[in-house]
């Protein structure tokens, strides 16, 4: 995708919305996440915009990585090839379901998921296909899908909570949802989706990077 060929659409709270055609979805997983089949990014950019963002690095222009946090890209076409790829995926490969993970440069559930719904289209996809899905998110938001998410049988979800204190969490990351409201999406999912022997779930809280926890907060915070 080059950026020259990108223009605003919209604007979504105070960011700057683009709309591109992408050629692919699911993309080889690399790195720290090799073990995975493949990553899938259904947004470029991360409203969010958190300070310590890796996925910056990886913005198509020198601006757009000083604007990180104040620009989306949406893959507009996104349900169409995810389509295409699980099917062909499950041709070539009948017996072996992918393992996926959603998402490794942007929040699946950043605030623009409460109007586009792509993400929940691409669930909504991957269900026949039943891959091995984990989740990584750091947004309440995900509650809204329970009713999908409980029909997936591998399933991981990923609350990202780098820190129990407020003040830390506002300093570093001050778009992103409290704390408080996390630990009450990631307790809503657990009591929600039902475990059973036909269901591999799993629920985490993933604390990347560490962040400090002031001593007062410490206790509150390995309670909950
Ligand atoms: S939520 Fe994740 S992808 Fe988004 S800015 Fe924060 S660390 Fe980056």
């Amino acid at each position: 995708m080059s950026i020259k060929k990108w223009i605003v659409q919209e604007k979504f709270a105070s960011a700057d919305i683009y709309k591109v055609k992408a050629r692919s979805l699911l993309n080889k997983a690399t790195g720290f996440i090799s073990a995975y089949d493949f990553t899938l990014n259904p947004y470029r950019g991360c409203q969010y915009g958190c300070s310590y963002c890796y996925a910056a690095a990886f913005s198509p222009d020198p601006k757009l990585r000083q604007a990180w946090g104040d620009w989306v890209v949406v893959k507009e076409n996104a349900v169409e090839i995810l389509e295409k790829e699980l099917a062909r995926w499950h041709k070539k490969r009948p017996h072996h379901t992918p393992s996926i993970y959603l998402s490794s440069v942007t929040d699946p559930y950043q605030p623009l998921e409460a109007k586009q719904q792509l993400t929940r289209e691409l669930l909504k996809v991957m269900l026949p296909y039943q891959p091995t899905l984990v989740i990584q998110t750091r947004s309440p938001m995900i509650t809204r899908d329970i009713d999908l998410l409980g029909q997936f049988e591998r399933l991981r979800i990923n609350m990202s909570i780098p820190t129990g204190s407020e003040p830390v969490r506002q300093d570093f990351e001050p778009r992103s949802p409290s704390i408080k409201a996390r630990l009450q999406a990631i307790g809503k999912l657990r009591h929600s989706i039902s475990c059973d022997t036909n269901h591999d779930l799993r629920f985490s809280i993933t604390i990347t990077p560490l962040l400090p926890t002031f001593p007062e907060h410490e206790r509150e915070f390995i309670i909950n």
